[in-house]
């Protein structure tokens, strides 16, 4: 069987996904300036660098002068690795697999323990081969999703053998709500990781700590900390949802014009019958469907532009195909072969992804594997110009 991941040619693809390697390191940088000084910004590269590819970006970012890499998963970490050499960190957020701590030692893995037993296995790690290697201890803080809970914490800092043989570089924890600025658990959290890290550091003066995700940058310097951890900004997601996005595009995603129908008495398109097209409408499909990541959620309700001229999803998205309306779009334009922009900068991701109910995060981590993909250099500046 073929590799469903090897490079598809431009010709071969229905449609072709660009990324602009320079704008994810000019978003990184303006993250970079953001931040509070000393403040080191990381990079979050986990699920595949949500979905544009973690060894390239990771590459680009590290050439930019990124230090420090997120992953969620070891074996994200393993390949990460590769990738980006030895210099540098790469942490690994979900912790240790049971059994697998090794694994983490021989890869120079940093590994966030979240639960006691995580502690506790690699405290036996540590005595038994007398490595002492760095670890994130992760407090939850009001997400009640991952992390130790304030009693496991305190009872850890009370326990003389809590942490022994770690060397804790970090204190973690994780906002909830922090693209809505005015939501109240973003200040309790806040208060609650002070409080925390401050009696961490009576036991581990040296330890630093880590906070903020992309949105939680955008709260102000005080939700800062030592190390940032944004990845949805590097993408080009928008931080703040209701201001204007502050972060360059990345990605633009073009299809190709497979077929063009004018419509000449009225007649319904697509599986269902739930679309009408009225004598005279001109339709246009291509080689795009849920397959590809193209969500069935935007069904009726998805926009694309061709030449600019915004155009909408007629009917249901087929697993390899979909329809769209272009009646408005001039015949100079409405031809097979055009490209119609799915993702583009006036079309962006989190636009289709309030089309689909969703958020930018789920439609580029949907992006599928049979588009050509495109790398445009970290070097040279492109995709807006
Ligand atoms: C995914 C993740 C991040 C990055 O969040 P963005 O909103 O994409 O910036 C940071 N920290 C943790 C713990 C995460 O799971």
């Amino acid at each position: 069987m073929s590799d469903p991941n090897a490079p598809v040619s431009a010709d071969q693809a229905g449609a072709v996904l660009t990324i602009d390697l320079a704008a994810i390191t000019e978003n990184w940088r303006l993250l970079s300036k953001k931040l509070k000084p000393g403040c080191d910004c990381g990079a979050v590269v986990k699920a595949d660098a949500y979905g544009l590819g973690a060894a390239n970006v990771a590459a680009a970012l590290a050439r930019a002068g990124c230090k420090t890499f997120y992953v969620a998963l070891l074996s994200e970490g393993i390949n990460l690795r590769k990738a980006v050499g030895r210099g540098p960190r790469i942490i690994v957020m979900h912790g240790v697999n049971p059994g697998l701590e090794s694994e983490v030692f021989k890869h120079s893995l940093i590994p966030v323990l979240s639960t006691p037993d995580q502690i506790l296995a690699w405290r036996t790690f540590a005595t038994d081969t007398g490595v002492l290697q760095e670890t994130l201890i992760q407090i939850d803080t009001g997400m009640n999703r991952l992390g130790l809970s304030e009693a496991e914490f305190t009872n850890h800092l009370n326990d003389p053998n809590g942490f022994q043989g770690l060397t804790p570089l970090a204190l973690m924890s994780h906002l909830a709500c922090a693209g809505t600025p005015e939501h109240p658990l973003n200040t309790m959290q806040l208060e609650k990781f002070t409080r925390a890290l401050s009696a961490f550091r009576s036991k581990f003066p040296d330890a630093k700590g880590t906070l903020s995700n992309s949105s939680g940058i955008f709260l102000g310097e005080g939700w800062h900390f030592d190390y940032a951890r944004p990845g949805a900004s590097l993408y080009g997601l928008n931080p703040q949802p209701h201001t204007k996005n502050p972060m360059l595009p990345v990605v633009r995603l073009q299809a190709k014009i497979l077929q063009i129908r004018r419509v000449d008495s009225t007649q319904t398109v697509g599986y269902g019958a739930t679309f009408e097209a009225t004598d005279g409408m001109k339709l246009a499909t291509v080689s795009i469907g849920y397959a590809d990541g193209f969500l069935r959620s935007l069904s009726n309700a998805g926009q694309a532009q061709l030449d600019g001229i915004p155009i909408r999803v007629a009917g249901i998205v087929s697993m390899d195909l979909l329809t769209f309306d272009i009646s408005n779009v001039p015949d100079s334009s409405a031809r097979p072969g055009a490209m119609i922009d799915i993702i583009a900068e006036h079309s962006t991701a989190d636009d289709l992804a309030r089309d689909a109910g969703t958020i930018g995060y789920e439609v580029l981590t949907s992006l599928g594997h049979r588009y050509a993909r495109r790398y445009l250099p970290d070097s040279v500046p492109g995709l807006g110009s």
